[in-house]
């Protein structure tokens, strides 16, 4: 028994005094002799809708993370390439005087 199986009518939450029906579908609370529909368990259906929501956050992270060090990367080129940069502006520099 899972939580949020307990009796609605009392609290019971006991597996001892929580009897599931022949038809598997209804419990019945020794307790206080409550009969009613436990929270369902979660479907194949629904955990692998689960499952598939974490790893499309995974894949966001991952996309993320791809992209800062692309980012990161390209830094990098920007700054090997300023010295060449630095170079033209100094050349065009004393061209000029
Ligand atoms: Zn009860």
């Amino acid at each position: 028994m899972c939580d949020g199986d307990e009796c609605p009518e009392c609290g019971e939450s006991a597996v001892d005094n929580l009897v599931w029906d022949d038809d598997g579908e209804l419990v019945t609370c020794q307790f206080c002799g409550y009969t009613y529909t436990p929270a369902p368990l979660l479907s194949d259906a629904d955990l692998a809708a689960e499952r598939e929501a974490e790893r499309a956050t995974d894949d966001a992270v991952e996309r993320a993370l791809a992209i800062k060090a692309e980012i990161d990367a390209e830094a990098d080129e920007q700054t090997k390439a300023d010295p060449r940069l630095d170079n033209v502006v100094n050349h065009r520099f004393c061209y000029w005087h």
